[in-house]
């Protein structure tokens, strides 16, 4: 029981800002955005991001950029709360270009950590040198120094232990700064960025490049499978690269949006494009994506979250309209690959995998030309296209059919006979007419079997050749923390150069299927993913479940086919295949006389 109510007191100006610092800048990846953001607002060409590490932290961050630089007598002002140069009132936010406006990331920063900054605009003789610690002036003097502005950011934390503690482990966080990386490089093509964490460079590009361009050269295997889309609405634009379906990633991290080039958690717009897809890709999966869109800044309230990671539109429903028809247009004049969803498993042979012998805007070191394979790949796989349109609709239909089928219990069919040698078609006493996906019915019928299975024990076996993995900077990343998990599921995994991996061994349970292809895209997916352990039981089983299931093609006897159907039917979820793909498809009688005009 307290005696008397506590005092309550003013707090010191500080503490103010200690507190308010939390909400700008929470992790060093947070500086490192605000800091770039401020090179990009100061008409940078060349901006170099360093980093420094030492006993598991991140000690040293340094930006250096040549934009317009800050005058002698604003150095001062530029770190005190809510100094700007951005706008002057309210009004100007709704005409505002820049991503920053709050004047909130330089106070912030200089309340948590040791900053030094160098800045020299190009108008003066001079560069000014000014080091605040804690918030506190230590240094202001005239120095020699080229255009533009470097911030050494040092001890970051120093003041908020606790804030220390949540840091997550060095990789973790080097790695999202990484990713947060590309993302800048793949939004500003015309930026030449430079990446270095140590000293070694990760990654530098070439301003003046195009987003294809910077993306192949930063993602060399996902670049083949991406489509641009562009599409407006009045004043409204959005362009950018969308994956055709068969590259999926297991949550969003490739799913970059910009508004107006800040990029920013959008939820609705994510589901928007989700819904482009339909059911061209299975409802737990995300298509790769970025989506830059140009609105006018009247329309958009970014004021809204301190980091301002969340925008508000005033014409959202038509904003998300576009994305829709826009990735949808995308979609169906693609020429997609025969069995696009789920299927990406099924050993297709994909022109990504192929490097591309395109000269690189970004350098890796690690993409070697292969033109003529890459010619010869083409020609056998144009024997193979078939138009989107038709898959889509097809697939459209399939799924709204088979939510249909999905409220009733599973019906007691009989055979009739297959199409294609992939579709059983089956009947009822009711007179219905059923489809069945083989391939995805009897993906179901093994991936509930190997549930099933009390213990699954993945053991090792070795691989006849070892696949070479090589991995974008934030993928390498996150390998020393998913390792552990990874060897305890049976894989061999060793560090093969610089960002540069090679697979020795694998589950035993993938048995003979050892393809380099699907161990890249296990591998791939596993470490699309950020944080906490993986599900890599879950994508093995899926992976095998996929490859012991009878394939699209195949011929089946009616007994083979009676046979999938009776298993089908005890699974527990016998309307999709465990990617999320249907399994059957289902025509009443009524609905077969109604196309017929009967009724
Ligand atoms: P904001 O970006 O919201 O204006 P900041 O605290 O990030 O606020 O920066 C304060 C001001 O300092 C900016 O408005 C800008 O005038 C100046 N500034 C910061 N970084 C740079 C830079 N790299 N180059 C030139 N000016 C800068
Ligand atoms: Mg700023």
């Amino acid at each position: 029981m307290r005696e008397s109510a506590p005092v309550i007191q003013v707090l010191d100006e500080s503490t103010v800002h200690l507190i308010a610092a939390g909400e700008v800048v929470d992790r060093p990846v947070s500086i490192v955005k605000e800091l770039v953001e401020n090179a990009i607002d100061a008409a940078s060409s060349r901006i170099t991001v360093e980093l420094s590490t030492a006993h598991g932290m991140i000690t040293r961050i340094r930006i250096t950029d040549d934009g317009v630089g800050i005058p002698s007598s604003e150095v001062s002002i530029a770190f005190l709360a809510h100094a700007t140069s951005k706008i002057r009132t309210g009004d100007d936010l709704l005409s505002c270009r820049t991503l920053g406006f709050r004047g909130e990331a330089l106070a912030s920063i200089a309340a948590v950590s040791y900053v030094t900054m160098v800045t020299k605009p190009k108008e003066s003789e001079t560069a000014i040198r000014f080091r605040i610690t804690g918030g506190e002036v230590v240094e202001c003097t005239e120095t020699g120094a080229p255009n533009g502005t470097s911030i050494t950011v040092e001890e970051v934390f120093f003041n908020t232990p606790a804030r220390r503690k949540f840091l997550k482990s060095l990789q973790t966080e080097v790695a999202h700064i990484t990713s947060l990386l590309e993302s800048f490089a793949c939004l500003y093509p015309d930026i030449t960025f430079r990446y270095l964490v140590n000293g070694i460079e990760k990654f530098s590009t070439h301003g003046g490049s195009d987003l294809s361009d910077i993306f192949r050269a930063l993602y060399p295997s996902d670049a083949g499978m991406m489509i641009p889309i562009r599409g407006e609405d009045g004043n409204t634009l959005v362009t950018g690269l969308v994956s055709l379906p068969k590259l999926v990633k297991q949550n969003r991290q490739r799913f970059l949006i910009a508004v107006n080039g800040r990029l920013v958690q959008a939820p609705a717009m994510i589901s928007a494009v989700k819904r482009a897809y339909g059911s061209l890709i299975p409802g737990n999966v995300w298509p790769v994506a970025v989506l830059m869109l140009e609105i006018p800044p009247a329309e958009v309230d970014a004021n809204i979250h301190p980091t301002k990671r969340e925008v508000r539109f005033s014409a959202e429903r038509k904003i998300l309209d576009l994305l829709v028809r826009t990735v949808r247009r995308a979609l169906d004049d693609a020429d997609l690959l025969d069995l696009p969803a789920g299927m990406d498993e099924d050993a297709q042979i994909s022109l990504s995998d192929i490097p591309s012998p395109a000269p690189a805007p970004v350098r890796y070191g690690t993409i070697t030309a292969a033109p003529v394979a890459r010619q010869v790949c083409e020609a056998t796989l144009a024997g193979y296209r078939t138009t989107s349109r038709q898959l889509l609709q097809s697939r459209l239909q399939e799924s709204a059919d088979a939510a249909a089928v999905r409220d009733e219990r599973f019906p007691e069919l009989f055979w009739i006979g297959q199409v294609g040698g992939t579709y059983i078609v089956a009947s009822d006493k009711t007179g219905a007419l059923f489809l069945i996906d083989q391939h995805a019915a009897h993906e179901r019928v093994r991936y509930d079997q190997l549930k099933q299975q009390e213990s699954l024990h993945l053991k090792t076996q070795e691989l006849i050749a070892p696949v070479v993995l090589t991995l974008s900077p934030s993928e390498a990343g996150f390998i020393p923390s998913v390792l552990p998990v990874l060897t305890d599921e049976g894989f061999i995994i060793e560090p093969f150069g610089q960002d540069t991996w090679c697979v020795r061994g694998v589950p035993v349970v993938l048995g003979r299927y050892e393809d380099p292809e699907t161990v890249r895209e296990l591998i791939g997916t596993i470490l699309s993913e950020d944080e906490g352990p993986v599900r890599l039981k879950e994508r093995v089983l899926r992976l095998v479940s996929c490859r012991s299931a009878v394939k699209a093609g195949a011929v089946l006897t009616p007994e083979q086919g009676m046979d999938i159907i009776t298993q089908l039917s005890q699974t527990a979820d016998p309307w999709t295949c465990p990617h999320g793909r249907p399994t059957i498809i289902s025509f009443s009688s009524q609905e077969l006389g109604k196309m017929f005009k009967r009724v």
